[in-house]
């Protein structure tokens, strides 16, 4: 486990909250500073006692910290980041969350001194929640936080960085950046277009009345209900910088839907059959891999969804 004297949240939303609350409860950081970009929000923070100190601009926050962490929507964080750059303390690693990795290192990196350390991250956890008061100290436990740090990262600072993840109950990986973003694109970002989707076409629909859809939403339909109330501007910005890997998966899905759409046109029950026994074995291998449960209503009652 590694702590840091002083560490940097801007943005002070959902996972930087969950941060705030699992170093504190961990006793991962010395300090912890904040800066958001609405005044309401850095008041919020500050009453729930999320951070030590808010200041007005990204600059003031960064100061002095060791570790500053990127927490606001990926389309926001070239910006950020020239704010930042002149104020940076030497030696202090830079880190991120967003859901998007190349993208971020592409509007990041060239702002950044030579003289500290950007490793990007993404915490595989999430729910549709947003906001300084969404965060719950449990968000990452258990859940995977892929770092993506470019050819030549300082070793010392990566290890550090897993470090302090891992004391927050993360598992820690690594992976290439333009890879990660084809993995998420297939597991999170186009599952969440499909979501938006399908509650598009329910929200078309006019034979089925909306009170309808909302009573017997449970067969289904409530999960893709949930994904699709994720936060716009996060998601809006997720599509817009991995726009190339989420074209790729979402040709496959359509071919896809056409073979199934076929198959069941043509009454062609042993296809789908074997498809879906297919799929039945990739939720239980996720099962398996402690990612989710198989509690009926997938644990819901028991505990908040951090599925995303
Ligand atoms: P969130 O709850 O919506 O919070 C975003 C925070 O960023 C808010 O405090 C917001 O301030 C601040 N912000 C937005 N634009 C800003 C700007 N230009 N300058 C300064 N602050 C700004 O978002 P989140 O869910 O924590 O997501 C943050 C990042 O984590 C995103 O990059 C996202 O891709 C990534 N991520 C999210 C999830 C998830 O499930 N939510 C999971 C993994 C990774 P105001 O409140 O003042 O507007």
């Amino acid at each position: 486990m590694s702590r840091y004297n002083k560490v940097a949240l801007i943005g002070l939303g959902l996972i930087a909250s969950s941060m705030a609350r699992a170093m504190r409860e961990h006793d991962l950081a010395g300090a912890i500073s904040g800066h958001a970009r609405s005044a309401q929000t850095r008041q919020t923070a500050l009453d729930i006692g999320l951070v030590d100190t808010v200041h007005e601009t990204a600059a003031q926050a960064v100061q002095g910290a060791d570790l500053v962490v990127l927490c606001v929507p990926v389309g926001a964080m070239g910006a950020i980041a020239a704010e930042i750059a002149p104020h940076l303390a030497p030696d202090a690693t830079v880190t991120d969350v967003g859901s998007v990795k190349q993208a971020v290192i592409d509007a990041v990196q060239p702002h950044l001194p030579d003289n500290v350390h950007f490793v990007p991250g993404h915490p595989l956890a999430g729910t549709e929640q947003s906001g300084p008061r969404s965060g719950f100290a449990t968000l990452f436990v258990n859940r995977w936080w892929l770092l993506t740090p470019q050819e030549g990262a300082d070793a010392k600072a990566v290890a550090r960085l897993r470090g302090f993840l891992e004391g927050m109950g993360a598992n820690l990986d690594e992976m290439d950046a333009h890879h990660h973003d084809l993995v998420l694109a297939v597991t999170s970002h186009c599952p969440h277009l499909i979501a938006y989707t399908m509650v598009g076409v329910a929200d078309h629909m006019r034979r089925v009345s909306h009170s309808e859809i909302i009573k017997y939403s449970a067969s289904g339909f409530r999960d893709f209900t949930r994904i699709a109330a994720s936060d716009p501007t996060m998601w809006r910005d997720v599509f817009l910088t991995n726009k190339d890997a989420t074209l790729d998966i979402l040709g496959r899905f359509t071919e896809e839907l056409f073979m199934l759409q076929r198959a069941i046109r043509m009454e062609d029950g042993d296809l789908l059959h074997s498809y879906f026994t297919r799929t039945r074995g990739i939720r239980r291998s996720i099962i398996e891999a402690g990612q989710d449960t198989d509690a009926p209503d997938f644990g819901r009652a028991a505990k908040p969804d951090t599925s995303v």
